[in-house]
């Protein structure tokens, strides 16, 4: 693996009872780039999720990571979240009875272990981190507040801060803007825009308007591998792309 891969996907197979949801599947993803991953439902977009954060064990294939091109599959999944790879799902986890700044603290606790929480509350350099982060997720006046308060939008946004706080190498995004207006998908796209400067981004997302505004490479996967890849304008022209997806 080359120094301009960070994950890389080769061979990779997984059945459940029999249906092969995932079949001889390969792709690279590089070490700070955006990338979606679109196809129909069904598709195995999210057990190639389960797949790389080490909750589904694929039958057949490698997973390997980083500059030591480490295996993944001898790992387990809270292994693989120290490794640097951090995962949104699609219903956000925040802890509702708690504020934004406390949420935000807490996330930056699990990173340095020994800290208190009252050390990102109370310390200049805890406040900073986590004013960063709420003006990097645009929550910055929203930090005194419960998050259960916060629109559905706004939680998105909190986790994928939270995830954040982590600094993983590689961020996971299950359909980020489902459920969300016009305005919070845009605010959301901007987030992730931002993240994908440091780090590696990977979003599978339906909406086509928001893949397009990712601006970034897509990989197409239908029944399990790969079906096209490239720009937006390059595999939304693909006819078996058109066939399998679009033209549904
Ligand atoms: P997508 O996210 O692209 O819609 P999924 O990865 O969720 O697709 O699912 C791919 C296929 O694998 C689907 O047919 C789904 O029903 C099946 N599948 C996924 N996870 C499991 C599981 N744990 N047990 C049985 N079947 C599963
Ligand atoms: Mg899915």
């Amino acid at each position: 693996m080359n120094s301009s891969t960070l994950l890389e996907v080769s061979g990779i197979s997984v059945s459940f009872d029999g249906f092969k949801a995932i079949d001889n599947l390969s792709f690279n993803i590089g070490p700070a780039e955006m990338r979606a991953i679109i196809g129909p439902n069904g598709a195995g977009k999210t057990t190639f999720m389960d797949i790389v954060t080490g909750k589904t064990k694929p039958d057949e294939g490698h997973v390997i990571w980083g500059e030591k091109n480490r295996s993944l599959l001898k790992l387990s999944e809270s292994q693989i979240a120290r490794e640097g790879i951090g995962r949104k799902f699609q219903r956000p986890t925040v802890f509702e009875d708690q504020t934004v700044r406390e949420n935000l603290a807490m996330a930056l606790k699990n990173k340095r272990g020994p800290f208190d929480v009252l050390f990102y509350k109370k310390t200049r350099e805890g406040a900073a981190k986590i004013e960063a982060l709420a003006e990097e997720i645009g929550l910055t006046d929203e930090l005194p507040r419960i998050a259960g308060e916060l629109s559905h939008g706004q939680k998105q946004w909190l986790e994928i801060g939270m995830l954040l706080a982590q600094d993983p190498r590689l961020l996971l995004v299950d359909e980020p803007a489902a459920g969300m207006t016009a305005t919070e998908r845009d605010h959301t796209t901007a987030i992730l825009v931002e993240a994908a400067k440091t780090r590696a981004v990977v979003v599978v997302e339906h909406d086509m308007e928001f893949v397009r505004r990712l601006n970034c490479k897509v990989t197409v996967l239908h029944e399990g591998s790969v079906l096209a890849e490239g720009s937006l304008d390059h595999v939304t022209q693909n006819q078996d792309v058109i066939d399998v997806y679009l033209g549904r």
